[in-house]
């Protein structure tokens, strides 16, 4: 199997914002949670954020803060939600049980309510199904004052449309979560970035032939960029091909040097503010 590059430089305070680390991809592939966790603290990484996607992964993301926050001097944070693609699983019963989890958020270490958002590429639940259950998670994230973590794809329109709604209402957050993976249009993007979203760059940002990423990032500003990988999926260049793992997350912080004509160590810098400030850890 091909070895992953590692970094050359000696990188500190890291904050992978988004990595699903107990997905099974891991194990199939002979990564144990230590071994992942010992090339992050490797690789400089000292906090990562593990989105759940349904109410199992919501659950497997607690227990996995549980069980290995602080390993290797990696703190281990979580976040619960039903994602678009498993709108049709959401149910009253669902939703009490993410509640309960949502009341034992400090002791858990839940930080903020996704993946949530809409899908109309995979179109895995129908859409009106999608944009129920969206609708009614930003409203749990509204009245549990937490920030959501947003998964759209290929359905701008409608999900711009739901968030302008409540924006106008008064019920978006001041701080109202991160734009995950973001593939929506610069102009989106700079709209988000006005409603006090964060915008999440991974993976894709480094491959050759994306032009559209790199004219989201141009229209972002400093205070709001922050990185992630989305482990196991979207491995970064130079290590596309492999499993992905949130040592992985300093090459998406190097494209953006470079992209900012920066040095990694700045971008770094204030990803990580930005990571602190969204999931409100200061
Ligand atoms: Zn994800």
């Amino acid at each position: 199997m091909r070895e992953a590059r590692r970094y050359p430089e000696k990188l500190k305070d890291v904050f992978d914002t988004h990595a699903h680390l107990y997905d099974s991809r891991f194990e199939e592939n002979g990564m144990t949670p230590e071994m992942i966790l010992r090339n992050a603290a490797s690789s400089g990484v000292t906090r990562i954020l593990i989105p759940a996607d349904n109410e199992t992964t919501s659950l497997a993301a607690c227990e996995f803060v549980r069980k290995y926050d602080g390993t290797e001097g990696v703190e281990l944070f979580c976040s619960v939600g039903v994602h678009p693609h498993e709108a049709s699983s959401y149910s009253p019963e669902v939703e009490e049980r993410l509640l309960d989890m949502i009341k034992r958020k400090d002791e858990l270490k839940i930080r903020a309510i996704g993946e949530i958002g809409l899908d109309y590429y995979y179109d895995l639940s129908p859409r009106d199904v999608q944009k129920e259950v969206y609708r009614r998670q930003l409203e749990l994230a509204y009245e549990n004052d937490m920030p959501i973590i947003l998964h759209e794809r290929d359905a701008t329109g409608d999900s711009i449309d739901i968030l302008r709604g409540l924006y106008k209402e008064g019920r978006l957050r001041e701080n109202p979560g991160v734009c995950h993976c973001c593939t929506c249009s610069p102009e989106i993007a700079r709209e988000l970035v006005k409603m006090g979203f964060y915008i999440g760059f991974d993976g894709p940002l480094t491959f050759k032939n994306n032009k559209k990423t790199p004219s989201i990032l141009e229209n972002v500003p400093d205070d709001r960029i922050v990185i992630e990988t989305d482990s196991p999926y979207l491995t970064p260049e130079p290590n596309r091909g492999l499993t992905n793992e949130p040592a992985n997350v300093v090459w998406v912080a190097d494209k953006i040097a470079s992209l900012r004509g920066r040095t990694t160590e700045e971008i770094i810098g204030l990803t990580t503010e930005n990571a602190m400030r969204l999931y409100e850890l200061i």
